[in-house]
């Protein structure tokens, strides 16, 4: 059956770049359509990306306290690291994200001009879209579109990458078990978040990266301490390598590639594919429209408008940086745009992020070579984490903060930290960077002891 109807504002996707949209566009009284092709609202972030990864890290981080409990002085009768039930973390994971799923609906449902429907939404024109559901298809005519579709794994040319064993993020994360060997092929922040989470775990973990760093967009001199770190912790890492081929069966694979011309090979029950994800655009009928994309993304202008006037784009859609918090800033601006209310648009150089390895590495604004690359004359005020009380205490005495700021007026332009606990840290940093703030008003903010936020004013008197 087809029905038509009109909407004010039609939303296609329900994750992080879409849902906060529609309660804002909502709340404010407009007629919202959300279109959700999952099996809830909470996208790639909830279903298999940042709340899936980190339950796992969990596990895998209070696994490594637990063995090294004596260093605590906490006799235990345990093996040194204790045996894991996997069934348990992955019942866990299903477990929370049903549960902020229904939350999320709960919140959609509570507003009347809301309307969330589970189906695939394809643009059939620039006012008009058709939604189908299992069991309805209905064409809807909107005056303003906002697409999210987010992205999807990145699939990579290599021979055999199609063998079963062979994974994506998505693969990895339904996994049914720990595999006693994992190749991951990609050290970007998915490839080095898991491959630290499965060492933990007690997986023989080799990753492959074929530039010439992992975390290529990060503070060099944090990727490369990080770096040190993963080998130290028996992670095999190898950069600059073409993967040429994976061979095996489903319980064995090898993987061959290059290095400095050099052919080599590393052996895992189970691969997987992390090298990145690609702008979501399969299936959503942008042929019809003039909304125009390459293989980078959705081209927005300033205000998140495609080429066709009244379509928005948010969220991975629209390509670097892909991150949940950062398709939300995106959606939330949408909104109060489509309403009238003329509010800064978020920057890329006020971002933060925080990628969940061990330690942590969080970041908020430019990196020192990012600042230089834009033509600014910056200085770095560091702090070594070894000698902090905090990270003492914690055992996890290793890293580093880097505040990068200009030299003529000592405004702070970025904050990178590499330790345990950083992901805390990044409110502070995002604060500073967002208002420019100055070494002094950093130096002159009174920071608890003992806590790793000390660091901040540390690092600021040492440079100044
Ligand atoms: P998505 O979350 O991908 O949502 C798009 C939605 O659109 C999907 O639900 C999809 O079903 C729906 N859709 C697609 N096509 C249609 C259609 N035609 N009709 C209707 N619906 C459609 N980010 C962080 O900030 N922190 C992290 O720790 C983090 N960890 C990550 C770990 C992994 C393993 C991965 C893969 C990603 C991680 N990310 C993390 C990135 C984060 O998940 C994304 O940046 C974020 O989800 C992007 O939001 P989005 O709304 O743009 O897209």
């Amino acid at each position: 059956m087809t029905t038509k109807e009109l909407v004010d504002v039609l939303i296609i996707g329900g994750g992080p770049g879409g849902t906060p949209a529609a309660l804002a566009l909502a709340q404010a009284g407009k007629r919202v359509l959300l279109v959700e092709a999952g099996r809830g609202l909470g996208g790639t972030c909830l279903f298999e990306g940042c709340i899936p990864s980190k339950i796992f890290r969990e596990t895998a981080a209070r696994r490594r306290e637990i063995a090294r409990a004596a260093e605590f002085g906490l006799q235990r009768n345990l093996a040194d690291a204790p045996p894991i039930d996997w069934s348990t973390v992955q019942t866990l994971r299903h477990h929370i994200l049903t549960q902020r799923a229904q939350g999320a609906l709960a919140k959609a449902k509570a507003l009347e001009s809301l309307e969330v429907v589970f189906g695939q939404a394809r643009l059939t024109g620039a006012r008009t879209a058709i939604i189908e559901t299992r069991d309805n298809q209905r064409e809807v005519h909107f005056s303003k579109a906002i697409l999210a579709t987010g992205s999807v794994p990145n699939p990579l040319p290599i021979k055999g990458a199609e063998l079963p064993g062979v994974l994506d993020s998505k693969g990895l994360i339904e996994i049914g078990f720990i595999p006693d060997s994992l190749v991951l092929i990609g050290g970007g922040p998915i490839g080095v978040e898991m491959a630290q989470i499965f060492a933990m775990l007690g997986a023989r973990v080799t990753l492959l990266e074929a530039t010439s760093r992992i975390l290529r967009p990060v503070d060099s001199v944090l990727a490369g301490l990080l770096r040190e770190r993963l080998v130290a912790d028996g992670i095999g890492v190898q950069t600059d390598v073409t993967v040429e081929s994976i061979e095996g069966t489903q319980r064995q694979h090898v993987v061959r590639y290059t290095l400095g011309g050099q052919t080599r090979e590393v052996s895992g029950q189970v691969v997987a594919i992390v090298a990145g994800r690609r702008p979501n655009v399969a299936g959503l009928g942008l042929e019809a429209t003039g909304v125009r994309h390459d293989r980078h993304g959705v081209k927005v202008n300033e205000t998140q408008e495609t080429d066709e006037a009244g379509i928005y784009a948010t969220g991975d859609l629209v390509g670097q940086p892909m991150f949940a918090h950062w398709a939300t800033a995106q959606a939330r601006a949408v909104a109060r745009h489509i309403l009238g209310h003329e509010a800064p648009y978020p920057r890329p150089e006020h971002n933060s992020a925080v990628i969940f390895s061990y330690p942590e590495l969080g970041m908020a604004g430019l990196t020192e070579e990012g600042a230089r690359a834009a033509g600014l004359e910056v200085a770095v005020a560091e702090y070594d984490y070894r000698g902090d009380a905090r990270a003492q205490i914690s055992a996890d005495a290793f890293g580093r903060l880097r505040i990068v700021y200009r030299r003529d007026d000592r405004r702070i332009v970025g904050i990178h930290a590499l330790v345990e606990g950083a992901a805390n840290l990044m409110g502070e940093a995002a604060l500073a960077v967002r208002h420019e703030l100055q070494l002094e008003q950093l130096a002159s903010a009174i920071h608890p002891h003992p806590t790793l936020t000390e660091a901040f004013g540390l690092a600021a008197l040492a440079a100044l």
